[in-house]
């Protein structure tokens, strides 16, 4: 992921960390006795994958959402019907670590989008040691009528929110949407964000309902906000796009991960490009609903950090990012499988700042690494297309496995 593929290389491990990487031979020379070698013959060593986006505690709606749905509106009115369901309250309780579905892909560090504190899905299950993946979680903030963050909270206030950050420093804070969220929310998010220096989400531009939101104040999504009564009447729309809206507000910057990024015209682009913030497309989800195709190639040609998340189960088929890459190469022009290679790894890992220990195969970073099979006829030219597709086929192995946050 930072320097061309070596033939016949290592990768030295201790205490779950790299040591060292590069030939064989000569790591060879300089391993104490004893350490443990194992072969991988005819495969390829890469970092464990980084999904930067999903949604864990959807994971019990995985199949019960027929695709593709007609438009972003079909797709929420279908989720919604399912929450109501018992099955979500048993699915919920039943759901058995969702954190081992991301191992099951492959996927050594993950950005999970989490409602309720603690959050569900982080806390280990007591009843066995099996390792989990690093997962940073987002704790999202939502509502549209409410004032700020103690809005949200309640009476007590930031605390929750600081406690959490105290204990886990995976923790920060995201916005659901500019739809869903008042400004004055989505800007002290972003501030306590930034105060820890920890990175902050958004979903932002991810079906034509929101551009109409925004434009003119009307359609989908000031009818939901109506029916939940959420609407803010002494709100104004602010007749612009989305990035244009977050920009105003003042929260694009390095540390922010804005997530869809599909109706983006090129003043946007030259915004989120000036301002260094980072994308996560997620172009299953959106081709299951039928929100749009983003322009990645638009994205990759403005050196923006670009990473593929695959949103939850409740809008795609699975958490792999492996299959995320192989839908992008089938069916999105102009998009190398290299450049995906680092989207499903280095990128990803460096929007979550966490490129010093995840994404890439280096000296200090996670020992939590795949070896994934390639034929011996794979000629260097076509590696990283093979990767993605042995890799989406299953074939490919912990080589170390991760351990838990
Ligand atoms: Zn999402």
């Amino acid at each position: 992921m930072t320097s061309p593929p070596l033939e016949d290389g290592g990768v030295l491990v201790s205490g779950g960390r790299i040591l060292a990487v590069g030939p064989f031979g000569k790591l060879r020379k300089n391993t104490p006795r004893g350490t443990l070698i194992m072969e991988h013959p005819s495969a390829a060593l890469m970092p464990g994958l980084v999904n930067p986006h999903t949604h864990l505690e959807l994971s019990p709606l995985a199949g019960k959402i027929p695709f593709p749905r007609q438009g972003f509106p079909s797709w929420l009115q279908a989720l919604f019907a399912l929450k109501r369901e018992k099955c979500w309250q048993e699915g919920k309780q039943n759901q058995e670590a969702p954190q081992r579905e991301l191992l099951k892909t492959g996927t050594g560090l993950a950005g999970d989008v989490c409602n309720e504190l603690p959050c569900p899905q982080k806390i280990p299950d007591p009843s066995t040691d099996v390792p989990v993946p690093l997962v940073h979680t987002f704790c999202e903030v939502l509502g549209f009528n409410r004032q700020g963050l103690e809005d949200e909270t309640g009476p007590k206030g930031m605390a929750p929110f600081e406690e959490e950050a105290l204990k886990d420093d995976f923790f920060s804070l995201g916005a659901h949407a500019v739809y869903s969220t008042s400004p004055a929310l989505i800007r002290q998010a972003k501030e306590w964000c930034h105060r820890l220096h920890r990175p902050f989400t958004i979903h932002c531009a991810e079906h034509p309902e929101e551009m109409e939101f925004l434009l003119h104040g009307t359609g989908f999504c000031r009818r939901l906000l109506e029916d939940l009564g959420r609407w803010n009447s002494r709100w104004k729309p602010p007749g612009c796009s989305p990035v244009s809206y977050l920009h105003g507000l003042g929260v694009l910057d390095e540390r922010t991960i804005l997530v869809h990024a599909v109706h983006l015209d090129e003043d946007d682009w030259q915004k989120v490009s000036s301002t260094r913030s980072n994308v996560c497309f997620c172009p299953r989800s959106n081709a299951n609903i039928h929100g749009g195709r983003p322009h990645m190639a638009r994205a990759l040609s403005r050196n923006i950090t670009c990473a593929l998340g695959t949103d939850s189960l409740a809008s795609n088929d699975d958490l792999s990012p492996f299959s995320e890459a192989v839908h992008v190469l089938e069916n999105h022009e102009g998009i190398e499988a290299q450049s995906l290679l680092r989207m499903i790894t280095l990128n990803g890992a460096a929007m979550l700042q966490r490129a010093h220990e995840a994404g890439s195969l280096r000296k200090g970073a996670s020992g939590a690494f795949l070896a994934v099979t390639i034929p011996e006829t794979t000629h260097s030219s076509h590696l990283a297309e093979t990767i993605l597709y042995q890799g989406q086929k299953g074939a490919w192995q912990w080589a170390c496995t991760p351990r838990a946050n």
